[in-house]
């Protein structure tokens, strides 16, 4: 299986012939989106929602967008061989010739997109997911943190130092406000109940946290959007992380303090078996 074929504005090419101008003001200014779907054996999990954010983060930075992504998207990852990738998919406001930060309306976006491999994480059940350690560091990114902006020097710092300090993730906080990971967004337990920051401008609406907040309505766990202080982490039974490619992940240490009884909580283990339960049926089209 190779993952070598990429899409680059309207051809499959080899990845080594992908070249984009220096003019281009996804590569001058960061003025571009993008996003991270995984495919399971060739079939995304969770496109919808991808676009639907895609088409959010668009809409806010004004760039059109007549690409049809579905097509798009299943032909590489057909091309690279169908298996567990993750697809990369990037809109830039396109190449002006020259640098200039205000742009004109009528430019074409640059759309590139490429595959990864991921591990199949549902392959060996909750006992194959290891929890992780995260730190909790300053949120120092700009107030629009709904568009997934490639803006990220904020959020590789932090992954930076979190990797440093022998940690996975860095959750972050803002004015005594926990607001999400690194790269994933925030879940905590207490007393049966499943907490998570509310939407906003200071999170990004993340496709596995909507997914967990559908599952748990349906199995008629307990939830609520809202605040979260530190304390509230600290003194949490459980704590979890979101994101695409892991779906939920346990944490089992925030600051080198253990989280609840150390080991993996009760709910994550029933939220990772209605995930799998909900992959399952993605895989075989069972109701
Ligand atoms: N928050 C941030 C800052 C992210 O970068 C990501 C994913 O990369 C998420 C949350 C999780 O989003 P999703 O569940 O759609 O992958």
């Amino acid at each position: 299986m190779s993952s070598d074929i990429v899409y680059l504005d309207g051809a499959f090419i080899a990845a080594q012939d992908a070249k984009v101008s220096v003019f281009d003001r996804g590569f001058l200014f960061g003025d571009s989106v993008y996003e991270v779907i995984p495919f399971y054996r060739g079939v995304a999990f969770g496109l919808e929602p991808h676009l639907k954010r895609l088409e959010h983060s668009l809409a806010a930075l004004r760039i059109p967008l007549s690409t049809d992504l579905p097509v798009v998207l299943n032909e590489l990852v057909a091309r690279n061989g169908g298996g567990n990738l993750s697809v990369y998919l990037q809109v830039t406001r396109g190449d002006a010739g020259r640098r200039t930060p205000v742009y004109d309306a009528s430019m074409q976006p640059t759309v590139f997109a490429c595959c990864n491999p991921i591990r199949d994480i549902y392959a060996d059940g909750p006992d194959g997911v290891s929890g992780i350690a995260v730190i909790v560091t300053a949120d120092l990114r700009w107030h629009r943190c709904d568009i997934k902006a490639n803006g990220l020097l904020p959020n590789i710092l932090v992954l930076q130092q979190a990797r440093e300090a022998g940690a996975a993730e860095a959750l972050m906080i803002r004015d005594g406000v926990m607001t999400e990971g690194g790269s994933s967004n925030l879940f905590i337990v207490k007393s049966g109940v499943l907490y998570t920051p509310k939407l906003g401008s200071e999170i990004l609406g993340g496709t596995t946290r909507g997914l967990v907040l559908e599952l748990a309505r349906e199995a008629g766990i307990p939830y609520q959007e809202t605040d979260l202080s530190y304390e509230n982490l600290l003194e949490a039974d459980e704590v979890w992380i979101s994101s695409s490619t892991r779906a939920v992940v346990p944490v089992l240490s925030v600051d080198g303090k253990t989280v609840g009884d150390g080991e993996k909580g009760p709910l994550w283990r029933r939220m990772f078996e209605l995930f799998s339960q909900f992959h399952h049926r993605l895989m075989t089209g069972e109701e």
